[in-house]
């Protein structure tokens, strides 16, 4: 019966990799970079300013919309 034990072994290998490529799905990550590189009222690619602040070793990132003049996404990073 080494014949059934083969055939056990192929699919557990196909089930793996079903389960990578449910894992992996391009279309949220697009949709995600899209939101936050756009503005939400008129679309308009942002403009991004970093600020580095060497004293305290963080980053401040603003995006603002050269249309509606609107400030998003204002966030810190830590360079440490
Ligand atoms: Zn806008």
């Amino acid at each position: 019966m080494g014949g059934d034990e083969k055939n056990k072994n192929t699919d557990s290998k196909v089930i793996t990799e079903f389960r990578i490529h449910g894992f992996s799905k391009p279309d949220y990550r697009s949709q995600f970079l899209e939101a936050i590189n756009y503005c939400p009222l008129c679309g308009t690619e942002l403009f991004f300013v970093h600020k580095t602040d060497f004293e305290y070793w963080s980053v401040e990132e603003e995006a603002h919309c050269p249309t509606c003049h609107i400030r998003t996404n204002k966030q810190s990073f830590s360079l440490q």
